[in-house]
């Protein structure tokens, strides 16, 4: 493992220089909430939230990519000011499901728009798609909670130049930096030595090489201790997820990364850890429940008076932890040399990886090739123009090149690979 030696890194938790810790809501309130991707596996958590703290949180907005019915059932129910549905083609069918009175906005656009009308925007759209979102809450000025790591991993350049935003400011639903969130709430500017994220291993820790050439669609999307969507399922299970999580805290806590180490920890209780510059480790610990970071987001800096995956205690005996295997998990390496080498390189390492687990899911590559096709593409990463002024264009062009080129690895490789 590597240490970063002298530890002058400063806990930065909103991008901005602000205070460590805001001033708390009074508890009377009313926080309102945006959700984009409100139909997801995050999208339905956050509504359980919301749903069990009915004083705090009002949902103004919903939107969905192009699930009409869940979409139209939750606005019946929440009520919101306004509806964004990607998919242009079923507005007419939404607008027939929904209440009189109840806005519908369409396409990339809408669901961007959604994101800018409330205090809190809850980002739980899938994979690059998410970009647009994250870049309306933050350009409005608002809190965003976020759950979808790819636009600040990928879009990096201009997210961060987003951030400068007055009123703008990122709070990780990502359990790990939800956690790493929390600890660092225990330390001032300096004293932070490194981050330590915390990885579940997968369903496929421990097999051999043999195994893992053989694996199937359907073991990929066991995990074992998380339910989640099926792209962040398969990102888990090859670690690219926690790959893509080690550059997701590079940017949002600008911790360099000799000082981010990531540790396998199979029961997924601890959800990461912050060394101290004398030796002291903060960890979070708490049941594997994504609604402790998504009530987390939305109450900040105040605390939800709701227990989500609180532990017993009684039950729980064992906490384990081992080093990753970096040979048979080749994504974690490849994610920390896509984020050393910065600029758009993390954008190149995300799309090709996109493109590569669909490629899994559609049966047209075997699980170990997953890490093939990200490293050719990797293996071909170039830019050009100024690194220090990236455009949102920019990163759309890198996204779209990456993909070209990881689909004709995939296409050259196929089954073979
Ligand atoms: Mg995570």
């Amino acid at each position: 493992m590597t240490t970063s030696t002298g530890g002058a890194v400063p806990p930065d938790l909103t991008g901005a220089g602000r205070p460590l810790t805001g001033v708390a809501p009074s508890p009377t309130e009313q926080v309102s909430v945006s959700l984009v991707g409100s139909t997801g596996s995050i999208g339905l958590q956050a509504i359980d939230v919301i749903e069990g703290c009915p004083d705090r949180f009002t949902v103004v907005a919903l939107g969905a990519h192009r699930s009409v019915d869940a979409l139209a059932s939750q606005a019946r129910r929440l009520r919101p000011a306004v509806v964004a549905i990607g998919e242009p083609t079923l507005a007419p069918e939404l607008a027939r499901l929904l209440p009189a009175g109840i806005e519908v906005v369409t396409g990339t656009e809408g669901l961007a728009s959604i994101a800018t009308v409330a205090d809190v925007a809850v980002n739980g759209v899938v994979g690059f798609a998410g970009l647009s979102v994250t870049l309306a809450a933050l350009g409005a000025g608002r809190r965003l909670a976020l759950a979808n790591k790819e636009s600040i991993i990928a879009g990096a350049p201009v997210v961060q130049e987003a951030r400068r935003t007055p009123g703008a400011e990122i709070i990780p639903v990502d359990s790990e930096h939800c956690a790493v969130h929390q600890c660092l709430r225990a330390s001032t500017a300096g004293e932070v030595r490194r981050l330590l994220l915390t990885a579940s291993g997968g369903p496929f820790r421990g097999r051999t090489r043999e195994e893992l050439a053989v694996v199937e669609v359907a073991e990929a999307l066991r995990h074992p201790t998380w339910s989640m969507g099926p792209k962040i399922t398969v990102d888990s299970s090859t670690l690219m997820n926690k790959g893509l999580e080690v550059i997701e805290a590079h940017e949002l806590f600008g911790i360099a990364y000799d000082a981010i180490d990531v540790v396998v920890h199979p029961q997924s209780i601890v959800h990461s850890m912050v060394e101290t510059v004398d030796g002291a480790v903060m960890a979070q610990l708490s049941m594997p429940d994504m609604r402790l970071p998504i009530g987390y987001a939305l109450a900040y800096p105040a605390r939800l008076p709701v227990a989500f995956g609180a532990i017993d205690w009684t039950l729980l005996t064992t906490l384990e932890f081992e080093e990753p295997d970096r040979t048979l998990f080749p994504c974690l390496d490849l994610a920390y040399r896509a984020g050393r080498t910065g600029d758009l390189a993390p954008a190149w390492l995300n799309a090709a990886n996109e493109v590569a687990v669909q490629a899994f899911l559609a049966g047209r590559i075997p699980w170990t090739a997953i890490a093939r096709v990200v490293e050719g593409t990797l293996d071909r990463y170039h830019t050009s123009g100024d690194r220090t002024r990236r455009s949102v264009d920019d990163v759309l062009e890198a996204d779209a090149t990456a993909r070209r080129l990881a689909e004709s690895v995939v296409t050259g490789r196929g089954a073979a690979a």
